[in-house]
């Protein structure tokens, strides 16, 4: 049980450099093919960055209503955060056992961030921070042009990688060769082989495929549950949301435009303040 916490919170420290290394990684090997970045990928990485870092800020200055103590003798039952069971709107107040916090509101302790919140839907590893309702429309964003990242890259790596195996296909073209040529842990073993040269373009090939497909796949499926109202936020009856809720009052434009991502603020209406959940 310890070893497995340890893991954990080993795991929680090391994601967020993982991903950070991966996209540096990911740029400079474009930059090195491509000899020289395109207005578009730097377009994409901004994006990525400014609502990487606005995730992570709206995460550490998100705050729980705070109730002083145990309120009066006749108040409700004081459930702990452990009666994750029964129906949250039940309650008065909320306790957490970690915090040693009373709040109105439900709430939902964090191990890696260590601290409550309201409205959380999730923490991301990769990106160090939790996913609360106040972020969702930055984590949007940040999925969508993290796939938009991996798809413009693997359109630079997918041709050098090709000319570069070119031998291995001339000699025999066919799918199949091609497959496992591509095809990372069959890739692996050809290389321990001797039989193929290009283990990193090829391990990043097939890794840029995979977070690319998973992150547009979620940016779509969040996006899709926040505007039918099967997003699920811990202690809220799900309801649909509008655009201007999820990404603020410039709505979409935020895909094109990083503005809410600038300051670690969620504008509501024109303003630029920290949106209250
Ligand atoms: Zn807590
Ligand atoms: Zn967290």
């Amino acid at each position: 049980m310890y070893k497995k916490r340890m893991f954990y919170q080993i795991a929680l420290k090391i994601c967020p450099f993982i991903a950070l290394l991966f996209s540096i990684l990911v740029t400079v090997i474009t930059f090195y093919i491509n000899q020289g970045l395109s207005s578009l990928f730097i377009f994409i990485s901004i994006q990525v960055y400014l609502n990487w870092y606005s995730i992570y800020s709206i995460s550490c200055n998100a705050t729980t209503l705070k109730r002083m103590n145990r309120e009066p003798k006749n108040d409700s039952v004081i459930l702990t955060i452990n009666s994750e069971s029964q129906s949250p709107h039940k309650f008065k107040y909320w306790y957490c056992e970690k915090c040693l916090n009373y709040t109105y509101r439900p709430t939902q302790h964090c191990i890696g961030c260590n601290k409550c919140f309201h409205f959380r839907d999730h923490h991301c590893f990769f990106i160090g921070a939790c996913i609360i309702q106040q972020n969702m429309g930055n984590f949007i964003v940040i999925c969508f042009h993290a796939s938009l990242a991996c798809f413009y890259s693997l359109s630079i790596l997918g041709p050098y990688l090709y000319a570069n195996l070119e031998e291995t296909f001339i000699k025999d073209p066919s799918v199949f060769n091609i497959i496992i040529s591509f095809c990372f842990p069959i890739a692996l073993a050809r290389y321990i082989s001797g039989k193929t040269s290009c283990l990193l373009l090829v391990t990043l090939f097939d890794a840029l495929w995979s977070v690319g497909l998973l992150c547009f796949a979620y940016s779509i499926w969040k996006l899709y549950s926040c505007l039918t109202g099967k997003q699920k936020y811990y202690g809220e009856i799900s309801r649909k949301q509008e655009l201007k809720e999820v990404f603020g009052s410039y709505r979409l434009c935020n895909f094109l435009f990083p503005y809410n991502g600038l300051a670690g603020t969620r504008d509501v209406n024109g303003k630029y303040q920290l949106k209250e959940v």
